[in-house]
């Protein structure tokens, strides 16, 4: 993007070019994936083609990916599919959980915004069966949850885990056996996928109550006609995707930066294990809202810590959660990297934010 810096991939990261040529090859494929005949069967094949290459990213069977329209999506499918059980949900975790359980028990995180585990074998403690959601990873801040530790509490009292992984995957690498969630959502559009299309991971084996139901499509988990060239473009970039380590080094080196000049700021979760990609800061006394448009303005995209839908800007109810003061919070915005971000992206952002910084420095002299 020649002149301007997009540094917002944990809202969505481009389309890789082999998702979209796969996924643009697909568009010309007739035949449902459902239908017995030989253009249904062309179809069937790469559907089931990129559930293989989905599995194979995260060391899970084929079997147990359940396609979907996105995170959101998969999300909510997992809440709703365990009827009777109490539900725990971290603070933290994106509002697609949040909605789709709004009567659900608030597990607490710390400062840093960690997920407090000691807190949760207290809640499961004499609970009636219940199902965790935890992610594992915080779109705001990047922060890494211990979703291994949390599995073996949640198990040890009989209780399912939910692993939202949408900001996870692509830019940390994990295996479904190393996390030991029992479901875990995932999202093509956070690794170069197209949007709109999601799954959810769970053995055959777990009784999921469905959500959506009719023709019975992916084993009856989730009817309705697949968006298969949606699917072949998720498989695509699930194949080529990695995790974004090489970033961290451009990504310290901006927060080093912006910390140097203005050197009231804060960095959220700074101290909690992170996503190589992912800064949440806030620079005091400027509405996160203002901060946004104004680099915006320079040619820098980057996101307030809680915008929804609409792009209103909302107190981040992630840093309310780790206790962050509220006109601390009002100033937080989110930076995040990429595979393809460069040093001159780094360079505009630091130069924005000092000149952003410097004049309303200067007008309240
Ligand atoms: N979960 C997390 C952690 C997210 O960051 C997002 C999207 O930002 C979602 C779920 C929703 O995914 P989708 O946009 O595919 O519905």
């Amino acid at each position: 993007m020649s002149g301007l810096a997009y540094l917002d991939w944990n809202a969505t990261a481009p389309l890789r070019r082999e998702a979209r040529d796969a996924l643009v090859a697909a568009l010309a494929q007739t035949g449902n994936p459902s239908s017995v005949h030989r253009s249904g069967r062309e179809a069937k094949k790469l559907l089931e083609q990129a559930r293989i290459q989905i599995s194979a990213r995260i060391g899970a069977s084929p079997d147990d990916v359940t396609f979907t329209s996105g995170g959101t999506e998969a999300n909510q499918l997992a809440l709703g599919g365990f009827p009777g059980r109490r539900i725990i949900v971290s603070a933290i975790e994106h509002d697609s959980v949040l909605a789709g359980a709004p009567d659900a028990a608030r597990l607490p995180v710390t400062g840093d915004g960690v997920a407090d585990l000691d807190a949760l074998d207290r809640m499961l403690t004499g609970s009636p069966p219940a199902l965790v959601s935890l992610m594992l990873a915080n779109n705001e801040t990047g922060a890494i949850q211990p979703i291994a530790e949390a599995a073996t509490i949640a198990h040890r009292h009989d209780a399912i885990l939910h692993c939202d992984a949408v900001q996870a995957l692509g830019k940390i690498s994990f295996t479904v056996n190393e996390l030991n969630a029992d479901l875990i959502t995932i999202s093509a559009h956070k690794i170069g996928g197209p949007m709109g299309v999601g799954a959810l991971i769970a053995s055959p084996d777990l009784p999921l109550r469905p959500v959506q139901t009719g023709g019975g499509q992916e084993r009856g988990r989730r009817a309705g006609t697949e968006n298969l060239p949606g699917i072949v473009g998720f498989g695509a970039a699930a194949a080529i995707a990695s995790d974004m380590a090489p970033v961290a080094a451009l990504r310290d080196e901006a927060e080093r930066r912006l910390l140097a000049i203005a050197p009231d700021a804060t960095v959220h979760a700074a101290s909690a294990p992170r996503l190589p990609n992912t800064i949440c800061v806030s620079m005091p006394e400027v509405a996160a809202a203002t901060q946004v448009m104004a680099l915006d303005l320079a040619g820098v995209m980057v996101s307030a810590g809680s915008a929804c839908s609409s792009g209103r800007v909302r107190r981040s109810h992630v840093l309310d959660a780790m206790g962050v003061p509220p006109d601390r919070a009002e100033c937080a915005i989110r930076i995040s990297l990429g595979w393809s971000t460069t040093q001159t992206d780094i360079d505009r952002l630091a130069e924005a934010w000092g000149a952003l910084y410097a004049r309303t420095r200067s007008r309240a002299a």
